[in-house]
């Protein structure tokens, strides 16, 4: 078994767009700049904006975080979308979900300028997305077939079984690696809910590569899979002892894989690294960069 290093894959991908960014301050333009709106209190969204920030510096990126309280209006964060929308010197924006319960988060996304949503949850991205075509695309989704790539994992005409059908990560996995374009061309089947249990089973067991993104601590298990199969875990779930583990019951899984993402470590740094990507996207688009 080898591990899939996200913090590897994305150290390396971060440097990337920190030189190219260096290139491009050295010719006299501004920094690539992110802003990132953050609603209430929420221990686990405090954490991910924190490694969102860190990243930016890291990638020489400029960087704002707005806050706003729990008791905001949907109104006036749509307003502030508005502005931040036709402010040129910002280049991309990510409102943290989950947002409070009397806000519409589709409401809040589909208000993103498509040019910004550099989260790739805006429905002119998803479509531009689903179709092949050159768009933002959903950061979590990203950053699992940028580590396939890194790690140069076949995919091509590979059996994938993706387990959840989330609009941010099972859905667009499950596009992305069975669409022609950069990593995919896999035949992919997407599994959720209300799959059959022992569909689900025939399913993982003859799968080549399995994603699994449900928040149930392991809900992989090691009758589930075949030897030699490629896991990619992206649950991130928190014990009551505090630990963070994974959907996949790591332990007994991994003995069995060729290749496997650690919790943490794994896909949630790949997330960050492909926001990075999508926000430098964005920059070049604004400044008719290649
Ligand atoms: P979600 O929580 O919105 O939905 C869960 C999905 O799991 C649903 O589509 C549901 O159909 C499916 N599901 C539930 N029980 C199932 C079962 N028994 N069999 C098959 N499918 C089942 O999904 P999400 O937002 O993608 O989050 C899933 C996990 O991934 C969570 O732990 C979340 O924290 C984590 N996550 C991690 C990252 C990252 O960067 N690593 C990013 C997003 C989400």
């Amino acid at each position: 078994m080898k591990l899939l290093d996200g913090k590897v894959c994305a150290e390396s991908l971060v440097a990337d767009i920190s030189s190219k960014v260096a290139g491009y301050v050295n010719s006299g333009l501004r920094k690539p700049h992110m802003t990132v709106i953050l609603v209430g209190e929420h221990a686990p969204s405090e954490s991910y904006v924190k490694s969102k920030i860190k990243s930016c510096s890291s990638a020489g990126f400029e960087s704002e975080l707005l806050r706003f309280p729990e008791a905001v209006t949907e109104q006036e964060l749509l307003s502030r979308i508005a502005m931040i929308n036709a402010d040129p010197a910002t280049d991309g924006v990510i409102v943290q979900l989950p947002l409070p319960k009397h806000i519409n988060p589709q409401h809040v996304i589909n208000a993103i300028s498509p040019d910004k949503d550099i989260d790739g949850f805006h429905p002119t991205n998803f479509g531009r997305m689903t179709l092949g075509q050159k768009a933002f695309r959903p950061a979590t989704a990203y950053g699992i077939c940028k580590l396939l790539q890194f790690y140069e994992i076949p995919v091509k005409a590979k059996h994938c079984v993706v387990i959840g059908r989330s609009n941010i990560v099972g859905k667009p996995i499950s596009i992305m690696l069975s669409n022609d374009f950069e990593i995919g061309n896999a035949t992919v089947t997407l599994t959720h809910i209300e799959t059959p249990r022992q569909l689900l089973l025939d399913e993982t067991r003859r799968a080549d590569i399995i994603v699994v993104a449900v928040g149930i601590p392991g809900f992989v298990t090691e009758d589930m899979v075949k030897d030699g199969v490629v896991m990619i875990d992206v649950g991130i779930n928190r014990l009551e002892n505090g630990k963070i583990v994974g959907d996949v019951d790591f332990e007994a899984v991994s003995r069995k894989c060729s290749w496997i993402t650690p919790v943490p470590g794994g896909v949630g740094r790949m997330t960050v690294a492909a926001l990075m990507i999508n926000t430098l996207m964005a920059y070049q688009n604004n400044f008719n960069l290649a």
